[in-house]
């Protein structure tokens, strides 16, 4: 039964449930719209207003829709009606004994259950059940109530405007609740996007990838197949950085990333491999399922060739080589950091290589890390305690057969008397980025040397110094080298500066100006390892070069008539051609040094006249040689000549 106009937004919805017509016909009468309140009842009038303001009518009296019900059963039917149609009831009047139906506490149960928030009055002409456990029979305490029959009519309309006024403010504020909970979501998840990902490239950062590692490792538990990363390091990307500007920079690394998440995207749009920015100019990519190692050479070869696709940037394609490490789990690693620190062992190595290059992780790397890691905080305090010296290797001139040269090997001298070999050390010092405090720290032990032979006699030879390729990124190596001749007072002539030919050719335009400002300067320039990376010659007439040593290489491979001798000549020829000296490098027999020596060779360079030695032992190798050696091997090649004729 409907006593007022139910579609309005500000009605209170009453439902009054008891087997007694009488009683629903009192209910309606004291909530309806004809209720005429009488002087008694002015001050709860003034309490209604307050409690609901504009749900009042006219007159200031609380509006109800009173609905009614005359068992159990039909008032839980009723509730869920309501409910599905979006009008709930503020409250549930309810009879307590309703025969034949279930009884009001019953059904007080089955409403709570289909509405939290209904307020449940039970109405009953006994004392039973005690109000005060009504709250534990059917909770929340605060939403159920004990009314006794028989009611008078203004404690019925008193406490429906009450409870209703009460239902309507609840609900305001669980709106309120939501929104602010809806609120704080949406921040939480703004912060995590933050958190959890690139701003540059929008793709996950390194934390986000090491939880889809996670997951995806989780998941593969109960599928078939491996679960890869593959890291990919841009090379050299901070000297693109450097010469096109930082802008340059940004785009480039957006657009790797847009790339590479094409590259794992089907057609429905469906990203089957987690791309994400693992560091500066690294990225990472997280691929489940993967069946056999064929398929992850097909996959890192197709990330490769992705990356060095030409990338326009600034209206000029750019190549870049990618570096990449990969490792899978279970096979690498059981959890998602594990499998990150193979993937990173297996970057390293690629970036050991000359260019582009995928190393698959394999075991021995784990040894060689932790090796690496013990290494490196050794290195730093081996550099600043002096245990880094130079070893000397003798040049001889093949034409006066006398000591021509001497080129400064690093040694890294331990405190027990052990060394590390270069090859362990050098490379180490440019990844950890402090390859200039151990040129500078070499350098001072060469001249420091020159400046004690010189004070103990004649000493005029130059000394070749090893430059690596991280030097000439160093705009302050000409003032540095200058400070170090100066304090030693040693000549700049008698220095030379040795650069391999690959890292000359890998950084063209960054070497350039800084050769010119070294051999304006005055120290000599010499191109190390000649004749393994180049691909074009032409840089050699622009730069300020005084001396090619061929590469070891070649040199080993000399015998009388092989062809190998091919290139070692027409490297030579190229040296006459553009004036320069040619050294070769690594002779280690008497027939090397004749070939070599008739091929017009200049300068050697090997075991066969002498291994590197400490400071303290060249000046008695020196005087040695100069009085027997040269001797006995000038009698050598003059056999060697004579045999061959
Ligand atoms: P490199 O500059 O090409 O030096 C020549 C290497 O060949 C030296 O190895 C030398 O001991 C070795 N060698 C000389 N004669 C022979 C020979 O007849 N037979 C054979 N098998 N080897 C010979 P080392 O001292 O182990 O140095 C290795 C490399 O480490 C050097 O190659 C150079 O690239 C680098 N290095 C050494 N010292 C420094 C340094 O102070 N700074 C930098 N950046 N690199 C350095
Ligand atoms: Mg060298
Ligand atoms: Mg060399």
């Amino acid at each position: 039964m409907t006593v007022t106009d139910a579609n309005s937004p500000n009605i209170n919805r009453v439902l009054v449930v008891d087997d007694d017509p009488l009683i629903i016909a009192e209910y309606v009468r004291c909530l309806g719209e004809g209720f005429e309140p009488d002087s008694a009842t002015a001050t709860l009038t003034d309490l209604e207003k307050v409690l609901f303001g504009e749900e009042t009518d006219d007159r200031g009296a609380a509006k109800f829709e009173v609905h009614s019900r005359n068992q159990g059963e039909a008032a839980v039917e009723a509730v869920s009606a309501a409910i599905g149609k979006g009008k709930p009831y503020s409250i549930v009047f309810l009879d307590i004994r309703m025969p034949p139906g279930m009884d009001g506490i019953e059904a007080a149960k089955e409403i709570r259950r289909l509405d939290a928030s209904v307020n449940i009055v039970i109405v009953t002409g006994s004392a039973s059940p005690e109000p005060e456990n009504l709250g534990k029979v059917i909770p929340p305490a605060d939403k159920v109530f004990f009314f006794k029959k028989p009611f008078h009519a203004l404690e019925c309309r008193q406490l429906s405007a009450a409870l209703c006024g009460k239902w309507h403010s609840d609900r305001a504020l669980r709106s309120a609740n939501e929104a602010l909970e809806k609120r704080v979501a949406e921040r939480t998840a703004a912060l995590q996007k933050i958190a959890y990902f690139d701003i540059v490239t929008r793709l996950p950062n390194q934390l986000l990838l090491i939880e889809e590692l996670k997951a995806l490792i989780e998941k593969a538990e109960e599928t078939d197949g491996d679960t890869v990363a593959v890291l990919i390091d841009i090379d050299r990307f901070s000297f693109i950085n450097e010469t096109m500007g930082y802008d340059a920079g940004t785009e480039l690394l957006r657009s790797i990333g847009n790339r590479l998440s094409r590259t794992f995207c089907d057609e429905s749009g469906r990203q089957h491999a987690v791309v994400g920015r693992f560091g500066a100019d690294e990225f990472a990519i997280l691929l489940p399922g993967v069946d056999n190692d064929t398929e992850i050479r097909d996959i890192t070869e197709t990330i490769r060739d992705t990356v060095e696709a030409p990338f326009l940037i600034n209206g000029r394609d750019l190549f870049l080589n990618a570096r990449i490490g990969v490792a899978w789990h279970p096979v690498h690693g059981r959890d998602a950091k594990s499998v990150f620190r193979c993937a990173e062992a297996a970057l390293h190595r690629s970036k050991r290589g000359l260019k582009s290059s995928i190393t698959y992780y394999h075991s021995e790397m784990r040894y060689r890390a932790r090796y690496k890691f013990d290494l490196e905080g050794e290195l730093r305090s081996a550099i600043d305690n002096g245990q880094i010296c130079a070893h000397y290797q003798p040049q001889e001139s093949t034409v006066t057969g006398n000591l021509a040269g001497v080129e400064a090997l690093a040694r890294w001298i331990r405190p027990d008397g052990s060394t590390v070999p270069p090859s362990d050390f050098v490379p180490l010092s440019e990844e950890i980025g402090i390859s200039d405090l151990l040129f500078e720290s070499v350098m001072r032990s060469v001249c420091a040397d020159v400046a004690e032979w010189r004070r103990q006699g004649e000493w005029n030879i130059p000394v070749s110094v090893n430059l690596s390729a991280h030097q000439l990124r160093n705009r302050d190596l000409v003032s540095l080298i200058k400070g170090i001749l100066t304090s030693t007072q040693v000549d700049k002539k008698l220095i030379n500066l040795e650069l391999t030919e690959t890292v000359l050719l890998e950084d063209l335009t960054v070497a350039q100006p800084v050769l010119d400002d070294l051999a304006a300067f005055g120290v000599g320039i010499h191109i190390d390892d000649f004749g393994t990376g180049y691909s074009s010659l032409s840089y050699l007439a622009q730069l300020p070069v005084q001396t090619l040593k061929i590469d070891q290489a070649f040199i080993g491979k000399l015998s009388e008539s092989g062809p190998n001798n091919r290139v070692v000549e027409a490297i030579i020829a190229l040296g006459k051609a553009m004036q320069l000296d040619v050294i070769a490098e690594g002779v280690e027999t008497d027939q090397q040094y004749a070939i070599v020596r008739r091929l017009g060779c200049d300068l050697v360079q090997g075991y066969f006249i002498a291994r590197p030695m400490a400071a303290d032992r060249l000046l008695k190798w020196v005087e040695g040689f100069e009085d027997t050696q040269s001797i006995k091997k000038r009698s050598i090649i003059v056999d060697i000549d004579k045999n061959r004729q």
